[in-house]
């Protein structure tokens, strides 16, 4: 008899709608599910159970899908360079700073650890993991119960500031080719992966840092295989200029005549497009080339906004026919921060709260990523959908009083009202936790890697500046009185 458990009168679900293609309010429904997923989703269930969950109080909400995330040195780099950036790359740290920033392999897995906790906590069910391949990897994404892509990246090129001001590229093809043979080796791996939950990407690093060459063999390696591929492209003012100096091209018309666009292709942040106010281009096509090749775009607004940039605008690029959807990218891994901003740049960026509406962020961090990874199966509540969900508490504080249960958690609660998260029918977060890897352990370790990381950006910024020069303080630190 199969282990099927029902969520009895739920108060409110968020069900899939065949009918609209979109997501609507059901009210007082049960929902029943096993681990192959929901069996049901409506009235009252009248099949055999074994085990039944009030859902009084409860909203079920479909899993989020997290297009674009990094493991590795991501979940350590908090609170070095929030107020840092380079005035010649306009205002971008990532060049010269993230560089800095070393993580040990013997610190990969609590840092991973840390990262997927944080995104379970947050109501994600299924994500995109941008990093560097290693052991722990796979066993430790299998481990957590979570979904998950790996999509290891590698490229020919390193980037080099040089005094600050200048970006330059080191190309070593040789190593880029190793790189790119070992992504391929672990994209595999994922693909045969016993738990099925796990999936593999191909992802040439950024648009700037791989020959031409290699991105058709990558988009190639990916199409024979039926995985998708993901890019960084248009995602810096520097890459832009590269690329106009390069190719007299934006990066999405680059790849476009590269033959890489594509339906299977996912576009890393996508924000320098020839129609954004800051590339100053007579042209405004780039929308146009994403929408008729049904490439989809990995939106990330919380670091960039961090910086003062911002993608022009959600609700545009939604009009224009792009398949727009959600990554935490680097840290806060906090899904809902990440939707929440995400409104409310899409409404600064247009200057209207008409530009986007809490029911298209919902779409944009559901049903929008599933169609980017090639899945009808998950981010949605419907009969036949994987069982990936979230149990939100509608009696928490941030959500009281309740007239519409959705905007409560995007606008005011956000994942401190996630009381429990279901992948493939089985609880893998609750009481604020992961059930299956240990969160706090692995939290508990990343103090003394960052502090190693401290110690080496000195030997590794090319101007030999120290930590406290590189990364000053927020405040003056007085002495005692
Ligand atoms: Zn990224």
């Amino acid at each position: 008899m199969p282990n099927v458990t029902v969520i009895r009168n739920a108060r409110t679900v968020v069900a899939y709608d065949e009918g609209t293609g979109g997501h609507a309010y059901m009210q007082d429904a049960d929902v029943a599910f096993d681990e192959t997923g929901f069996v049901h989703v409506g009235g009252h269930y009248e099949g055999p159970f074994t085990t039944e969950i009030s859902g009084h109080d409860r909203m079920v909400l479909p899993g989020f899908v997290n297009v674009h995330c990094h493991s590795g040195e991501e979940p350590i780099s908090k609170s070095f360079f929030e107020d840092q950036g380079t005035a010649a790359l306009w205002g971008q740290a990532m060049y010269e700073y993230s560089t800095l920033i070393e993580i040990g392999d013997d610190a990969v897995k609590a840092a991973l650890t840390v990262m997927l906790g944080d995104l379970l906590r947050s109501g994600v069910t299924t994500f995109v993991d941008i990093a560097g391949p290693h052991e722990c990897w796979l066993p430790t994404l299998a481990e957590s119960g979570a979904r998950a892509y790996v999509a290891p990246g590698f490229r020919e090129a390193q980037w080099h500031v040089e005094d600050s001001h200048r970006l330059d590229f080191r190309w070593d093809s040789v190593r880029g080719r190793e790189a790119f043979a070992r992504a391929l080796e672990t994209v595999d791996a994922a693909q045969a992966h016993p738990s099925g939950r796990l999936g593999g990407i191909v992802a040439p690093a950024q648009v700037e840092t791989c020959s031409p060459e290699l991105l058709q063999e990558a988009a190639e390696a990916a199409r024979s295989r039926k995985v998708p591929i993901t890019i960084h492209a248009a995602q810096t003012m520097a890459e832009h200029e590269e690329l106009l100096r390069r190719h007299g091209l934006t990066a999405v018309h680059y790849l476009e005549k590269l033959g890489v666009l594509g339906p299977d292709l996912i576009l890393g942040h996508c924000i320098f497009i020839d129609s954004h106010g800051w590339t100053r281009q007579r042209t405004a096509d780039d929308l146009g080339r994403l929408a008729a090749s049904g490439t989809s775009v990995a939106h990330c607004p919380v670091t960039f906004a961090r910086s003062g940039m911002i993608l022009q605008s959600v609700g545009r690029y939604r009009r224009s026919g792009v398949n727009v959807a959600l990554g935490t990218d680097s840290y806060p891994f906090n899904m809902l921060e990440e939707m929440r901003t995400a409104l409310i740049n899409a409404r600064i960026a247009t200057g209207t709260v008409f530009d986007v509406s809490t029911a298209d962020i919902l779409d944009v961090a559901t049903l929008a990523g599933a169609k980017a990874l090639g899945r009808s199966d998950i981010g949605r509540i419907a009969k036949g959908a994987k069982a990936d969900f979230s149990l939100v508490d509608l009696k928490h504080p941030g959500m009281q009083p309740v007239y519409d249960s959705l905007r409560n958690l995007l606008h005011c609660a956000a994942e401190r009202a996630v009381a429990a998260v279901y992948v493939d029918g089985a609880c893998v977060m609750e009481n604020d936790r992961p059930t299956r890897v240990d969160y706090d352990g692995a939290l508990a370790e990343l103090q003394a890697v960052q502090d190693f990381a401290v110690r080496h950006f000195q030997a590794n910024d090319p101007r030999g500046r120290s930590a406290a020069a590189l990364a000053p303080l927020s405040l003056p630190v007085l002495p005692h009185p």
